[in-house]
């Protein structure tokens, strides 16, 4: 078996269980030295403690971390265990999660920050964690864990849409500003069996969808040959990319000030949103430099500060 992650380190975040726990054991098995992360605790009966044990009766190397993903100290004393036990970090799979599904309605503003909490701020705490010393060595791969409920929407799940497209939208920056030091990032969106979707699809279907069947694109996203800013979509032992598009829309000429323009925007939508020859902007500003292209200027892009 060819061994991508051969004498890597890596962290997963909340690989207690589910999906961290299904991509701790791939990339383990696949060579990673592997720090099994899980708020649940780090005690050999704990989650993340025995899946330190699986992957050590594999024949791996692990060791479990019980830092919340909320508490920055936490995941700078979890980046630490990683450096003190094996030198570096080379990966990070931002995994850990929750859900407080209601509709918006019904939402507190508590339900809705604790969500935000857990899912961006600990994306961002654990990649500020280890961002400097990935910048320092040259090398990092960074997986952000999105959500089709964050790209496409999912009834009742305005915190959690909110947060995983958060994600997305982070993963889009630091992918630019990692790429002069080798640190590649992407987002996962995945469909599993676990804790989380159990009640809210058939046991049939989730029958078709074990965790373990992500892990292999999470694992393709980590090694040396990586892609950066894509947005993978997996389950089922599918794989999918997901692009954030800008169509060729349509400019307003003489119509631009007069009180008709709205008027006309309403009525060209279809051509507004015609897909064809639609585009990925590289960066934000390609935004700005199509339309003043359109309008009959050139801009030159500003360069990376
Ligand atoms: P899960 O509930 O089985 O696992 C989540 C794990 O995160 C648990 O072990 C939990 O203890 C841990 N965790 C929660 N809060 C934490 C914190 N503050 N610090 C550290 N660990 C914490 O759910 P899962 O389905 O395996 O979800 C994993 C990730 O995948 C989540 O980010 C989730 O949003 C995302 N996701 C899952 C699906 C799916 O179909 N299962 C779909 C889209 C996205």
């Amino acid at each position: 078996m060819q061994k991508l992650l051969e004498g890597r380190v890596a962290i997963v975040t909340g690989a207690g269980t589910g999906l961290g726990r299904a991509h701790a054991l791939e990339l383990a098995r696949h060579g990673a030295r592997v720090v099994v992360n899980d708020v649940a605790g780090s005690d050999p009966d704990s989650p993340a403690g025995r899946v330190v044990e699986e992957i050590q009766r594999a024949g791996g190397e692990a060791i479990a971390d019980g830092g919340d993903v909320t508490d920055f100290a936490a995941m700078q004393a979890m980046a630490q265990r990683a450096i003190t036990k094996w030198g570096r970090v080379d990966a990070l799979v931002c995994n850990a999660g929750v859900l407080r599904d209601r509709s918006f309605t019904k939402m507190s503003l508590d339900e809705f920050r604790l969500v935000l909490d857990v899912h961006l701020m600990g994306s961002v705490h654990a990649i500020k964690a280890v961002w400097d010393g990935m910048r320092e060595q040259g090398y990092g791969r960074i997986v952000l864990t999105t959500s089709s409920s964050g790209l496409y929407g999912n009834f009742g799940q305005s915190n959690y849409a909110a947060a995983k497209m958060a994600l997305v939208g982070l993963m889009q920056t630091l992918a630019l500003e990692g790429a002069r030091n080798n640190i590649r990032v992407n987002c996962i969106a995945p469909t599993a069996a676990t804790g989380m979707t159990e009640g809210i699809l058939t046991p049939e279907s989730l029958e078709q969808l074990p965790a373990s069947a992500v892990s292999p694109a999470v694992v393709a996203l980590l090694t040396e040959d990586a892609p950066s800013k894509m947005i993978v979509l997996s389950g089922g032992g599918s794989v999918e990319a997901a692009h954030i598009t800008m169509t060729r829309g349509i400019t307003l000429g003489d119509e631009l000030g007069s009180e008709q323009a709205p008027a006309i925007i309403l009525e060209r939508l279809n051509a507004i949103s015609d897909r064809t020859d639609e585009r990925v902007p590289a960066t934000g500003f390609e935004q700005c430099q199509w339309e003043l292209e359109k309008a009959g200027f050139e801009m030159e892009l500003p360069g990376v500060k």
